[in-house]
């Protein structure tokens, strides 16, 4: 059946009419929807590494197996651990006196309704499935439209939760931006999407006619400091880990370095050491892997061209000297860009691939009014073991998250919130902050006993001269 408006709207008023009968699912339900989801993805993992590998030519089936099924685990057993501690009510003081005349003040979390999700392919499983840990806990219902860009992903997570979930609990939608557009203009009680910022302005936008609030997850240009203090090799190692994985396509990848001018040479070769250790060839090396598609293969390209065009010096690794001109997939070699220019496009755009700026500081302030010149990222890393310095950089900078010695790392700690700022994105969610996102936070106040009714008199009318001097009173 094709996904029009229609269509669509169809399931949603079926999800709206049996929430409105069911009520609030049970803990019990929301449990057996979770551990339903984990096994789904667990049961199916290497069906999902094939699928991605397809999806992209090549994906490294063991980072598949990280990335797409292992991590998404932790975020599940984390919800199904704490969902009785997190639906409990949450009990608040009351205002002067009436606490103390017996009134009471709290805070249920109950759920929204049904949560519109989009998700991009960067990540298919993990991006598609592990939001709905917080989702489920807080007692939603789904509809989900996944990206046309991981077609076979996209599928295979269609069929399988078609046969283990009701439609009332969590529907798919398959299809493109027209699938993606109709998908927004219904009347959801929450939406979150994940991908672009341009893509996230036509989302808002049409979220806003019915003002369904929205969860955006964006991206950026997320900025590495690597101060003096800091060992070169190490950096070198983690940081490539995060640039070459799923060949930078990640929305926390490190986009640009900022090196002191002194230590820039030390720290390009030990990027080199590291490329040549973990890719000792790249065309035919299934773990490194190839760029989406044709579209996105020419955007990096053109990122590399218009800064060589600019002045820039390019340094591609490519260790075993491979000829890309030809190839079966679309791969880019890891690639470190020095002599950068800000009119260069690398320089603002967010580069989503392994291509990696390398700017050098003489004064750390410099780098800091680097970052602070662009929109505020996702994530910001900080390599050194300067606590001051590291102060500095965190009190004069702001991102979404950040990451000290690492790059990525807050994303994967089950306990943290996760999101952006400004442009990068707005909402935050997994874990508790997650189950809080996707909750009306209702607020809850049952006042004093009728017996005590006398005590209003004092500010209600008729008025028999000011009012003020019990006003006072109650500024306590
Ligand atoms: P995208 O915006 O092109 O697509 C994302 C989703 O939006 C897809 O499902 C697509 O079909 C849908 N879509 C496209 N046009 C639409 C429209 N007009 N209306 C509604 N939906 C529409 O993004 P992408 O290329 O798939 O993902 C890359 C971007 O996502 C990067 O900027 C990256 O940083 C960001 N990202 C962020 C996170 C995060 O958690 N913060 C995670 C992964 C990726």
């Amino acid at each position: 059946m094709e996904n029009t408006y229609e269509t669509m709207n169809g399931i949603l008023s079926a999800q709206k009419k049996h929430f409105i009968k069911e009520g609030a699912p049970s803990i019990d339900l929301r449990v057996d929807r979770l551990n339903r989801l984990k096994a789904l993805i667990m049961d199916n993992r290497y069906d999902f590494v094939e699928a991605l590998n397809s999806d992209y030519g090549n994906r490294s089936k063991n980072a598949s197996l990280m990335t797409d099924a292992y991590t998404i685990v932790p975020e599940i057993d984390n919800a199904i651990k704490n969902i009785k501690k997190w639906t409990k009510v949450d009990k608040r003081s009351s205002n002067f006196p009436m606490g103390l005349l017996g009134a009471k003040s709290y805070v249920s979390y109950e759920p929204l309704g049904t949560v519109g999700m989009i998700s991009p392919w960067n990540f298919p499983v993990n991006l598609g499935f592990g939001p709905l840990a917080a989702i489920f806990a807080a007692g939603n219902q789904v509809m989900h439209k996944p990206s046309e860009l991981s077609p076979l992903s996209a599928a295979l997570m269609k069929d399988l939760c078609d046969k283990a979930f009701d439609e009332t609990e969590f529907a798919t939608f398959l299809g493109g931006p027209e699938v993606g557009s109709s998908f927004t203009k219904l009347h959801f009680d929450h939406l979150l999407y994940t991908g672009s910022g341009e893509v996230a302005k036509h989302v808002m936008q049409s979220a806003a006619q019915n003002l369904v609030p929205v969860t955006l997850e964006l991206g950026g240009k997320s900025p590495v400091v690597i101060g003096n203090s800091a060992d070169m090799k190490v950096s070198a190692k983690r940081i490539m880990f995060g640039k070459t994985m799923n060949a930078g396509q990640i929305c926390l990848a490190p986009d640009y370095v900022l090196v002191h001018k002194h230590k820039k040479d030390e720290f390009i070769s030990e990027v080199e050491n590291t490329v040549k250790e973990f890719y000792p060839s790249i065309k035919d090396n299934e773990d490194y892997t190839s760029i989406i598609n044709e579209r996105h293969f020419d955007r990096i390209n053109s990122l590399i061209t218009d800064a060589k065009e600019k002045g820039a010096h390019i340094n591609q690794i490519n260790p075993s000297n491979e000829d890309f001109s030809q190839q079966e997939f679309y791969k880019i070699p890891p690639t470190v860009i020095t002599n950068t220019t800000e009119d260069m496009n690398v320089m603002h755009e967010e580069i989503f691939g392994p291509v990696l700026p390398v700017v050098t500081y003489e004064n750390i302030n410099e780098a800091l009014a680097l970052i602070n010149s662009k929109d505020r990222p996702l994530g910001l890393y900080y390599f050194g073991s300067n606590k001051d310095e590291e102060a500095n950089i965190l009190n004069n900078t702001s991102s979404g998250g950040v990451t000290i010695n690492n790059v990525v790392g807050h994303i994967q700690q089950k306990d943290l919130p996760f999101g952006g700022v400004g442009p990068s994105g707005i909402g935050r969610y997994h874990s508790y902050d997650g189950f809080k996102n996707f909750s009306n936070q209702r607020a809850v106040f049952k006042d004093i006993g009728f017996k005590f009714d006398k005590l209003f008199e004092a500010i209600r009318p008729p008025y028999k001269g000011s009012i003020e001097k019990v006003l006072k009173s109650l500024l306590k």
